[in-house]
């Protein structure tokens, strides 16, 4: 018998229901396709560099990162998506046996992120009207308190008060997900990761910038904290190709990506129109993604993808129970979702 790990023993792989669908609105991507400068960087650049290793800790990236979110260079991490950037913070961090707190329902692989460098996850459920649970969070002592604002799957966002109080009173790091911050009205928390010692807040290339292929995720804090994530992480976690179009993204198609939100935004609310005239009651939502209970999710989920609309399905949501959660995009998508779900229901 080889000895493997005792703690990995009931950890499951990643693996949400998928089977190809001509519709597909599961993961919360941009539906409207991959920056304009992708097609130009993989053309000049994508063979020429692949013989060769790219440079250590994605210097180019994080200059552009820098650029971009208004922080100097030593403020900036980087990962293999921001999957990466989170796991890294957790091995970074705490030891081993470590609590992580996070509010719950929350993104389902952070605490699967947690058992893998067998930390311990403790839920706190989410306050009715989906504010964070401050003082439940501080309660459980945890040296990492993971929020994410706006929350998957909820769409929800964590008031600015709340946050500022878990932050000045949490005995360690307060790690704030914004991979859906670029759809959200306000609620940007840089200004802490800017100014506060304890503050990581992680970013993604896989959501507005429309890049999930690439993988490329970043994190920002103060220098001391963001070295020791560097540290967790290891010199090659881009591959040259994903960092040379990240940086093309984030210098020459932010006007795109705010276009491409926009439109993913207002065709959420029309969506949400939709929805409520088939009897349904969506989640308020500052994502590009709405969360609508519905009895039966996993049922309603197989009839959709027969009808080749693949949704993501909760089952026992904290706070919810069942529930669907729709990825918003150009307004022909949401019209076949529309009319499938009018079908099944
Ligand atoms: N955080 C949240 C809240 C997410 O929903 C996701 C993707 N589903 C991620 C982080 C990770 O995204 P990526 O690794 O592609 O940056």
């Amino acid at each position: 018998m080889i000895p493997f790990r005792d703690t990995y023993r009931d950890i499951p792989l990643y693996s949400p229901a998928k089977k190809p669908c001509r519709v597909d609105l599961s993961d919360n991507t941009n539906l409207f396709g991959a920056p304009p400068s992708a097609d130009r960087v993989l053309r000049e650049e994508g063979f020429l560099k692949l013989s060769r290793y790219p440079a250590g800790y994605a210097p180019d990236l994080k200059r552009a990162v820098a650029r971009y979110a208004g922080v100097a260079v030593e403020n900036v991490t980087t990962g293999c998506g921001s999957d990466d950037v989170i796991d890294c913070a957790l091995r970074a961090f705490l030891e081993p046996g470590d609590v992580v707190a996070f509010p719950d329902p929350t993104f389902v692989m952070v605490p699967m992120f947690a058992r893998l460098s067998a930390l311990k996850p403790v839920p706190v459920p989410l306050r009715a009207g989906s504010d964070l649970d401050v003082e439940g969070l501080l309660a459980t002592g945890a040296k990492l308190i993971y929020v994410c604002t706006p929350n998957n799957p909820t769409g929800t966002v964590a008031s600015r008060a709340s946050l500022e109080r878990l932050v000045d009173q949490a005995r360690g790091v307060v790690l704030i997900d914004q991979a859906y911050v670029e759809f959200a009205r306000g609620g940007d928390f840089l200004d802490l990761a800017r100014t506060r010692p304890n503050v990581l807040v992680t970013r993604t290339m896989s959501k507005a910038f429309g890049l999930a292929g690439l993988r490329v995720g970043w994190g920002v804090g103060a220098p001391s904290l963001v070295a020791e994530v560097e540290k967790a992480r290891g010199p090659y976690k881009h591959t040259t190709l994903g960092e040379a179009v990240a940086v093309s993204a984030l210098t020459e198609d932010v006007a795109w990506m705010e276009a491409c939100a926009a439109e993913a935004v207002e065709n959420r609310e029309r969506l949400r129109g939709g929805l409520k005239a088939l009897g349904l009651e969506p989640l308020p939502s500052e994502g590009n993604f709405l969360l609508v209970p519905v009895p039966e999710a996993w049922r309603v989920g197989e009839a959709l993808r027969e009808r080749n609309v693949n949704v993501r399905v909760f089952e026992g949501l904290t706070g919810v129970g069942d529930a669907l959660r729709i990825g918003c995009g150009p307004w022909p998508l949401m019209a076949s979702a529309l009319k499938a779900l009018k079908e099944v229901l």
